[in-house]
């Protein structure tokens, strides 16, 4: 199942090039509840929770989706 080398579409099977899986950040954030920087707060690991989007650049930005439109 090869995608396109678009390293937007990277699978799992390209992680050659010092790619973690995404289970490590997963791990990384498990449970924490955060206050975002939209201002509100997300409980991770919730089914009522917010959901959140990580906006990419030289200094991060995570916001919930609420927020992102
Ligand atoms: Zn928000």
């Amino acid at each position: 199942m090869k995608q396109a080398s678009d390293n937007r579409h990277q699978t799992q099977e390209d992680k050659s090039d010092g790619y973690e899986d995404c289970e490590k950040l997963k791990h990384l954030i498990r449970n924490g509840k955060y206050v975002l920087d939209c201002g509100h707060l997300v409980t991770l690991n919730h089914n009522l929770g917010n959901n959140i989007a990580i906006i990419n650049g030289r200094d991060l930005k995570i916001i919930c989706t609420l927020c992102l439109y």
